[in-house]
């Protein structure tokens, strides 16, 4: 397995490589925007074709590197369900799968410094964002934080993984690289307490100021999504009248998300599936006979089936369309799905 853990001194955030080997796919949790180049030139020397990035939450200390990623290597962006769901392309529940090549990743809902946190279990180790740090939790004082959502992500689920799993957290303001559950629950300072409020009480006394980049870092993590601006430029196609073309004759309609999506959201009549990480492979199989045809894309919020048409367009595949908005908005307009 490939497992990069790379420092960004400025914010002092750590960022996850991963993949199960060279040649391989791999993701990254967590990257910085400053540090995107660093990340595509690893990629490269490791011959390594980024297919996710995840961010475990929204964060305020500084700018997300997963729009960079996203329109400069067209890997999909992951984040949480309690999300807006306009920031990522594919948006996991509690308890859901993420997959690339040779690599499974289980979402952990876990709020408290943000409502919007996740952990990301993989194995032996644990991606735990700012829930957890080493020795010490995230602060619960704003993105609607909470300090006793906080204490129950912490005690009843963290804690509850095997002892030995390793903690690997989004921060550290001391050099701290690595930690375990074990160690975790025998010496970080916080969570020596009795109770629930002893906790809250910890939590709310801690009176610190608000994180330097704050002001900037929200408001523009906010925006990371492909908007529907953007959508409609790239082909995109109201819900209603893609419902009509969609009938037409010499129409592909492609879905573009994975399995696990369509089995928790239903998909479109006569669709074929091609999950977004494998469309290059579809292509190339396929050239000669979608060549004539009007394709038409759709995936879950408009993210990937505007890249689908970019990429599409370097094929010289001149008839593509896409659905602005996804079934996210095929659904709001009250469309048929199966
Ligand atoms: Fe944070």
């Amino acid at each position: 397995m490939i497992f990069r853990q790379i420092f960004d001194s400025v914010s002092s955030t750590y960022t996850y490589l991963i993949a199960s080997g060279r040649g391989r796919e791999a993701l990254i949790i967590d990257p910085v925007l400053e540090k995107v180049d660093q990340y595509i030139n690893l990629l490269n020397q490791l011959d390594l074709k980024l297919v996710k990035v995840i961010d475990t939450h929204i964060h305020a200390d500084h700018i997300s590197g997963i729009a960079e990623l996203r329109d400069k290597t067209n890997c999909v962006t992951v984040m949480g369900n309690k999300t807006p769901a306009d920031v990522v392309a594919m948006r996991v529940s509690d308890e859901e799968i993420i997959k690339i090549d040779g690599i499974d990743l289980q979402a952990l809902y876990t709020p408290g410094h943000t409502s919007e946190s996740f952990s990301f279990l993989m194995g032996d180790r644990v991606f735990t964002g700012d829930t957890l740090l080493i020795r010490g939790t995230g602060r619960t004082d704003f993105q609607n934080g909470d300090p006793k959502d906080s204490y129950n992500s912490i005690f009843n689920k963290l804690l509850k993984l095997p002892d030995q799993t390793l903690v690997y957290p989004a921060h550290d303001y001391k050099g701290e690289m690595l930690s375990t559950i074990i160690e975790e629950r025998q010496f970080n300072p916080r969570l020596q307490v009795k109770s629930v409020e002893e906790y809250v009480d910890i939590m709310n006394n801690l009176n610190l100021p608000d994180p330097k980049m704050m002001d900037v870092a929200v408001p523009s993590n906010l925006k990371l999504g492909i908007d529907l601006n953007r959508q409609k430029v790239n082909n995109g196609i109201e819900p209603e009248e893609f419902n009509k073309i969609k009938k037409e004759e010499n129409t592909v309609l492609i879905d573009l998300r994975e399995q696990n999506e369509i089995d928790k959201e239903g998909k479109l009549d006569n669709s074929n599936i091609v999950p977004f990480p494998s469309m290059h492979d579809y292509i190339e199989k396929n050239k000669d006979s979608l060549k004539n045809k009007k394709i038409l894309f759709y995936c879950a919020h408009g993210h990937r089936s505007t890249l689908a048409v970019q990429i599409s367009k370097s094929y010289n595949f001149g008839n593509c369309f896409h659905l602005i908005g996804g079934l996210e908005k095929w659904k709001k307009k009250g469309l048929e799905i199966k």
